[in-house]
């Protein structure tokens, strides 16, 4: 018996297929030719800052335990499959697989996976280390999907991980309106939440586990468990065939994305969680978009929460000069604006103290009196008892808003944001 590792990935374009989709007809495949899949499959997201990704920025990887000379016919299958279905005309689909004999993953390829996830790497950078690792790879075209597909191999998920099991329509209904029974989806959201997560958008009532591109996922449920997955998706009623479905072990909602660092080490194109101190009040600018800035002793930076975030900007826009916060977010550069933290998750540590002026009241007949002119203390209008200035009560203001982690709804968050319903709070 022999194990070998299967990457691939760069498969799609805008209109159409999904490399999940591809992994679940190798998957399929693999089992009928009678080898073994060794756990689950993996489905892992990339750097989601990524300008070159299609939709979800994900890479797909199969870890397959088969007779000596199965595996050579294992490999043809997978070239022929990504053949196959790969959106090859497109200019931007550039699939490339990678088969890695063995179940030693060299730590180079770790490494190389966790750049992938939160930076930026090269074509050259990936085939460099394919070679020195002793990494099959195939290039379809550029063959940009090498990148990918070995970055998939490296992460084996060995801290925190979810699963998705994924859903897929028959070719004659991809494109078509997704037909699924709304109610059976918010059943087994309150059957099953939160060891299913993102099912719904509490804020609007929208439906999460469809998607809106017209690739062939009718809908894909995401879940702490593998059997919490199958018994959510058992409640779900399709209202139209599903050709085949897969389960997921995936790096969704762990936040590896984020690089905790100093405001100084921000870099567009990745993701930073960013302690520091508001120093500008937050402001509502065309669009309803929400900036504020805050500051560490490295520099500072702005922050912004966009109008699809909808209620999250009431927190955002609590804030005030002085609250400590830890921001999380995504950093791309738009041109004539300074960097910006598109927030994805917010932890309220400090409130400052917010103390406003008030007039005494009156000593005499309990009335709350008024200022007798500028400088010349207070008097009571109703028994005329005067004080001086320095009679003014000073009183901490109420905040509207508490210490406390707040995160986007849903529909605004990206595949890699680790949900608060999955954070145990001890940690936090
Ligand atoms: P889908 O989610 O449906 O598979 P996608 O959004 O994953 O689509 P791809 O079509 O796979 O997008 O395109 C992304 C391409 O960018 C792939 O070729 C991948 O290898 C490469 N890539 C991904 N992340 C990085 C990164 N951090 N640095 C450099 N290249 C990357």
């Amino acid at each position: 018996m022999k194990r070998i590792q299967i990457g691939f990935d760069d498969t799609d374009s805008k209109d159409g297929m999904c490399t999940t989709y591809v992994g679940a007809v190798v998957v399929d495949r693999i089992i009928e030719m009678g080898a073994k899949i060794v756990d689950y499959p993996r489905l892992i997201r990339l750097n989601p800052n990524w300008i070159l990704k299609t939709r979800g920025n994900c890479a797909i990887a199969i870890e397959v335990e088969a007779e000596d000379d199965l595996i050579d016919r294992i490999k043809k299958m997978v070239i022929r499959t990504v053949e196959e279905l790969a959106e090859l005309d497109h200019e931007t689909t550039n699939p490339g697989v990678v088969f890695l004999e063995g179940e030693n993953i060299p730590k180079e390829l770790k490494l190389f996976s966790r750049k992938v996830i939160q930076d930026i790497v090269s074509i050259d950078e990936a085939e460099e280390l394919a070679k020195k690792i002793g990494a099959e790879y195939h290039k379809f075209k550029i063959g940009r999907g090498i990148i990918g597909a070995l970055a998939a191999i490296g992460e084996r998920l060995e801290q925190d991980f979810t699963y998705e099991l994924i859903a897929y329509r028959v070719p004659s209904n991809r494109g078509k309106e997704r037909r699924i029974d709304r109610e059976s989806v918010f059943k087994m959201d309150e059957m099953t939440y939160p060891n299913t997560f993102d099912n719904i958008d509490p804020s609007t009532g929208e439906i999460r586990i469809t998607p809106h591109t017209p690739c062939p996922i009718l809908y894909g449920i995401r879940a702490e468990n593998p059997s919490i997955a199958k018994m959510a998706h058992k409640m779900v009623k399709a209202l139209e065939p599903i050709e085949r479905w897969i389960i997921y072990k995936t790096n969704q909602a762990t936040d590896e994305h984020i690089i905790y660092a100093k405001i100084s080490e921000v870099k567009p194109y990745r993701s930073f969680a960013i302690k520091g101190e508001v120093c500008e009040k937050p402001r509502i600018i065309a669009g309803g978009h929400v900036i504020f800035k805050i500051k560490d002793d490295s520099g500072v930076i702005d922050c912004a929460a966009y109008e699809p975030t909808r209620k999250f900007r009431e927190i955002v826009k609590g804030l005030t000069i002085g609250d400590v916060v830890r921001v999380y977010g995504g950093v791309k550069p738009k041109p004539n604006l300074p960097l910006t933290v598109n927030l994805e998750k917010i932890e309220v540590v400090k409130l400052s103290q917010i103390l406003k002026k008030l007039n005494p009241i009156c000593p005499l007949c309990k009335r709350r009196m008024k200022s007798a002119g500028k400088e010349k203390g207070f008097i009571c209008k109703n028994c005329k008892q005067k004080l001086p200035k320095e009679s003014v009560i000073i009183e901490e203001a109420p905040r509207s808003i508490k210490l406390g982690i707040y995160e986007v709804p849903p529909r605004a968050r990206r595949h890699l944001a680790k949900p608060l319903a999955r954070l145990p709070p001890k940690t936090w």
